[in-house]
């Protein structure tokens, strides 16, 4: 079945996963900026970053007729330092024509601080300012349920905000409903250690419907699984779900959520799916 990936940093990845994840159906991915495992230094740093996702990494998922998009910030993560934080955000506007740029992200919490909380306000006055779609990192485990509280509050408070152009990833049980309620995109992130397997995803479906609801696997630098939305696919089909129900939420629902971006072109792929 063929499939879009929504949510994988392939930066973090060898060309190889390219031609498995090809093999297995995916057709487009799209790659939030996220944190490098340490902290970049300079503005500089986060340029040449953007380069990456923009320039090199679309020409690795071409070789192998995958579309690439990207979406930019500073992570969460290095939001405490707010000066360079606010030179990042002044400085994305530089990439935001380029092609496959399909908005803001993934920005949100990662500790709660007030810092992080300036710089994701920020990040969203940027984006209300420039007409981006926005996507959402909910924080790990202990504080994912009140980070995501103060991210929905922060959304909530801010009236330019078009929630169905926003998308809040990492849900899980205990914070998918606030975000589905309130209008918003909600993205379940299959890992192999923490937040999601594809077994508790399709609970969720059964739960929620299909609606607004997507499933990426996250794929970076630590212990995850690039294949796992194949493996979602497989858990559905278990399950007796019909073709048709999986192929909205891997294929028309990232289909309809990126295509009000602007800069999202997508060519569906000429090969008829053999399933
Ligand atoms: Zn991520």
């Amino acid at each position: 079945m063929y499939y879009i990936d929504p949510h994988i940093h392939m930066v973090s990845r060898v060309t190889d996963d390219y031609e498995t994840l090809a093999k297995m159906g995916c057709v487009a991915m799209s790659e939030p900026a996220f944190w490098a495992g340490f902290d970049r230094g300079s503005v500089d740093g986060f340029r040449d970053y953007f380069r990456q996702l923009t320039e090199f990494e679309p020409q690795r998922a071409d070789w192998y007729g995958i579309e690439h998009y990207t979406w930019l910030c500073i992570n969460a993560k290095e939001a405490e330092n707010v000066r360079l934080s606010r030179e990042v955000i002044a400085m994305i506007p530089e990439f935001l024509d380029r092609p496959g740029v399909l908005g803001i992200g993934e920005i949100g919490l990662n500790k709660n601080t007030r810092n992080e909380a300036t710089v994701f306000l920020e990040h969203i006055d940027l984006a209300m300012r420039t007409d981006e779609q926005i996507l959402i990192h909910t924080p790990h485990l202990e504080d994912k349920y009140q980070g995501t509280r103060m991210i929905l509050d922060m959304l909530m408070g801010d009236s330019r905000i078009d929630r169905s152009r926003v998308l809040v990833d990492h849900v899980e049980e205990h914070t998918i409903r606030p975000v589905l309620d309130a209008g918003f995109w909600a993205g379940m992130t299959l890992y192999p250690v923490s937040k999601c397997t594809p077994e508790r995803a399709v609970d969720m479906i059964e739960l929620y419907g299909p609606e607004r609801l997507l499933v990426n696997s996250a794929g970076d630098w630590g212990p995850s699984k690039p294949t796992a939305v194949p493996d979602f696919i497989l858990a559905m089909r278990k399950r007796g779900h019909s073709e048709a129900a999986i192929r909205r939420v891997v294929y028309e629902n990232p289909l309809q959520f990126f295509s009000q971006s602007r800069n999202f072109r997508f060519k569906p792929p000429e090969v008829p799916e053999l399933v």
